[in-house]
């Protein structure tokens, strides 16, 4: 791979061939700007840190759970973007319950011509349809349009909410293989025709998507040609933490249902962007940013409060998030920030605070284990009904 870069006060100016993999380009912004520099002219090219995803749902896939899936997607990525398009309109051919996965490609490519949408987003298409081929999911030539089958799963599941994971691993895992390969030919070449527990098992029984999901890993191999790609270190993590949390949430929730079990929550303060997280799940994260720690730390230890009384617990949530912030906060930027919280004139500050965190919780949890460590208003209260038992809060 052919790629000099060079380093210009802030800029870096990186040349790339003509025939540089499409996917790979993903991982720059082309500014088709000349700029000039000791006297020549370059073309500029500035790195790119986000990617982008769109999800269309297929009329017949229920939306409550394509929403789910986005939001076990949604939840955990920072540089690459998740869109969910709930209302495409999509007319199949006929009417059979299997399709030619062609079909679902020109879906997803007239889509992408409609809506303008750049050749460097994927699309995904969740259907409940089957295909010829029987394939869980597949890609066409361009490596950009995907289909996803999403029905069948309740066979494998003691709870159907569970088949979210699978669905929401195999996006993920179509990323990454994107990622690793430029053709559908070096796809099929490389994939793992047996099982080992890695992303490139292309696996068409689902039971082994599920053995596949639980060790969640990559094989040596498998690692070498990411490692030798040069895939972008950002788009990377970003993918393995995904999957990673996908896996917790799925074994967390199947362990859980069978024992009836809640976990005991933790955090840890006096140390960078303290976190909750589950101790009995793998220490599974719950992604709040500073200020919803902050009053999901104060609603844990508050045992329930009025919005009009919150005005009187200012100063327990202003050491709160003074400890979330690890001391680096101006006490009058404190001050100010943790007024307009607790301000009675303005109580939806408060309550859609609330709101968010409990979405966080749903969406990493699923409705039913999230119960418990939901924020609930009982009465005109607001309150965790957590067992003290349950709750760690160090270094306070
Ligand atoms: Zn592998």
């Amino acid at each position: 791979m052919l790629v000099f870069s060079y380093l210009l006060s802030n800029s870096i100016l990186v040349f790339v061939p003509l025939n540089y993999p499409t996917k790979v380009n993903t991982l720059f912004t082309f500014y088709i700007d000349w700029q000039p520099c000791r006297g020549k002219w370059y073309l500029l090219f500035l790195k790119k840190n986000t990617m982008t995803i769109h999800l269309l749902r297929s009329p017949e896939h229920d939306l409550k759970d394509f929403n789910e899936v986005l939001g076990l997607l949604t939840t955990h990525s920072k540089s690459i973007k998740f869109k969910g398009h709930s209302k495409v309109d999509i007319k199949y051919k006929d009417a059979l319950d299997v399709k030619h996965w062609d079909e679902f490609f020109k879906i997803c490519q007239n889509y992408r011509t409609k809506k303008k949408i750049s050749e460097d987003d994927y699309i995904f298409l969740l259907t409940e349809y089957k295909n010829t081929e029987d394939y869980f999911g597949w890609t066409d030539e361009s490596l950009g349009n995907y289909f996803i089958q999403t029905s069948d799963w309740n066979l494998y599941f003691s709870a159907e909410v569970n088949k979210h994971f699978p669905i929401s691993y195999e996006v993920v895992a179509w990323i990454l293989r994107s990622l690793m390969y430029d053709t559908q030919e070096e796809l099929l070449k490389n994939a793992h025709l047996r099982a080992r527990g890695c992303v490139m098992d292309f696996c068409d029984e689902k039971e082994d998507i599920i053995l596949k999901m639980r060790t969640g890993d990559v094989c040596n191999e498998c690692l070498k040609r990411i490692s030798d790609r040069g895939v972008n270190p950002v788009f990377l993590g970003n993918i393995f933490n995904t999957m990673e949390n996908i896996r917790k949430g799925l074994m967390y929730r199947e362990r859980n249902e069978l024992l009836g079990m809640i976990s005991p929550i933790r955090i840890k303060l006096g140390v960078n962007k303290p976190k909750f997280v589950l101790t009995e799940v793998n220490d599974l994260i719950f992604n709040f940013d500073e200020s919803q720690t902050a009053i999901y730390l104060f609603l844990l230890q508050a045992g329930g409060v009025r919005l009009t009384e919150l005005i009187d617990f200012k100063e327990t949530i202003k050491a709160n998030y003074r400890s979330v912030k690890n001391g680096s906060i101006l006490a009058r930027e404190l001050e100010s920030t943790v007024d307009y919280w607790v301000d009675p004139e303005n109580p939806e500050v408060f309550t859609q605070k609330v709101s968010k965190i409990n979405k966080k919780i749903k969406d990493l949890l699923g409705d039913k284990l999230a119960t418990p460590y939901m924020i609930v208003n009982e009465k005109g209260r607001y309150k965790i009904n957590l067992s003290q038992k349950l709750i760690f809060i160090e270094g306070n």
